[in-house]
């Protein structure tokens, strides 16, 4: 080997350098396949690691969708449920308009019941109404009972009893008789007789009776002295009254009528005290008859007046006689179809002329 000559040498040399190369060679080959291998082994990893986080991702992205979803659904549900609720009122409505069209179709298939429904109703309404009617006719009625004549005067009779000179003992039955038989009437009190009955007095006041007054005297000579001692006697007898029973009057009567002894200036003067003077249009003649007969005499007289389409304002008077057969007379009257008032403040006075 020491012998080698140069050409050996560089042959030798080259070789070296040729297996030299092919070993780097190969060893940078596989190093290249190494880092390649373990590059590709990296890569793996990484892709499964993006594949597992994709996966995971993933995973939770249907969870998410799902909710998404979930709420998405909801939301359609409710949307839904709201279109259902629509569509259900859509419907119930379209049902309603059915129904309406189906009632409308009725009515107009059946009017004839419509009709009768209608006439129902109408009858109801007026039985209501005439109902309501009634009872206001019968409510007005009741108030204007007593003025329902006033308005037809033509149609009603009216008669005024009175009764001068009392109170007296009786005067306790006259009103009892009266009541009876629904009459009321009016009275002309003497001064003395209201003291002396003032019990009585009260009472008649009490039970409703018109009171007027007929002086105190009840002489022609004494209370006609004078237009003041007419007066006089009215206003002391006035007093008088309002002491006892409370209330006064402004009706008089002057004993035996104004005729002829109220004189213009007398009747002048009770006139400026307020007075309003009744005289009469019927004259019982009861103080001269003293009994029965009386009532025939009235009943004549109130059939001539009815004729002649006037009032009649009976003068009778407080006395027993009187008393005793005045039912004969109202039994009459009341069959008549005569109507009992009393005399108030404001009528027209009857007055002689
Ligand atoms: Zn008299």
């Amino acid at each position: 080997m020491r012998r080698l000559n140069k050409k050996g040498k560089i042959t030798l040399f080259s070789f070296v350098l040729i297996v030299a190369a092919i070993f780097i060679g190969f060893q940078f080959y596989k190093n290249q396949t190494e880092n390649q291998t373990a590059k590709a082994a990296a890569g793996v990893v990484k892709n499964s690691i993006s594949k597992n986080v994709t996966k995971e991702k993933e995973v939770e992205k249907p969870v998410k969708q799902e909710k998404v979803k979930k709420t998405i659904g909801n939301e359609e549900k409710t949307k839904h449920k709201a279109k259902e609720t629509e569509v259900t009122k859509e419907n119930k409505s379209s049902s309603n308009e059915q129904k309406k069209q189906i009632s409308k179709e009725e009515e107009k298939k059946a009017p004839a019941k419509e009709a009768e429904k209608k006439e129902k109703q109408d009858k109801n309404h007026s039985t209501e109404t005439e109902k309501t009617s009634n009872n206001v006719e019968k409510s007005s009625e009741e108030m204007r009972k007593p003025s329902v004549h006033m308005v037809k005067p033509s149609e009603e009779k009216v008669v005024y009893l009175t009764f001068d000179d009392g109170p007296s003992n009786r005067v306790e039955d006259l009103m009892n008789i009266l009541d009876e038989y629904q009459a009321k009437a009016t009275f002309f009190w003497l001064e003395p007789n209201i003291k002396r009955f003032g019990k009585e007095a009260t009472e008649a006041v009490k039970r409703g009776f018109s009171i007027g007054l007929h002086g105190v005297t009840h002489d022609v000579k004494k209370i006609y002295a004078s237009s003041e001692a007419v007066v006089n006697e009215m206003t002391t007898a006035n007093t008088t009254l309002k002491q006892i029973t409370g209330i006064s009057t402004r009706l008089i009567r002057t004993p035996y009528g104004s005729y002829p002894y109220m004189t213009p200036k007398y009747m002048q003067a009770v006139n400026d005290k307020g007075f309003i003077l009744w005289d009469w249009n019927v004259d019982s003649m009861d103080w001269k008859y003293r009994d029965s007969r009386y009532v025939n005499d009235v009943i004549q007289q109130v059939e001539s007046l009815e004729s002649k389409n006037i009032t009649p304002v009976i003068l009778m008077h407080d006395k027993a006689e009187t008393i005793n057969s005045l039912p004969k007379l109202l039994v009459y009257l009341k069959k008549q179809g005569f109507i009992f008032k009393t005399i108030d403040e404001s009528l027209v006075p009857v007055q002689f002329k």
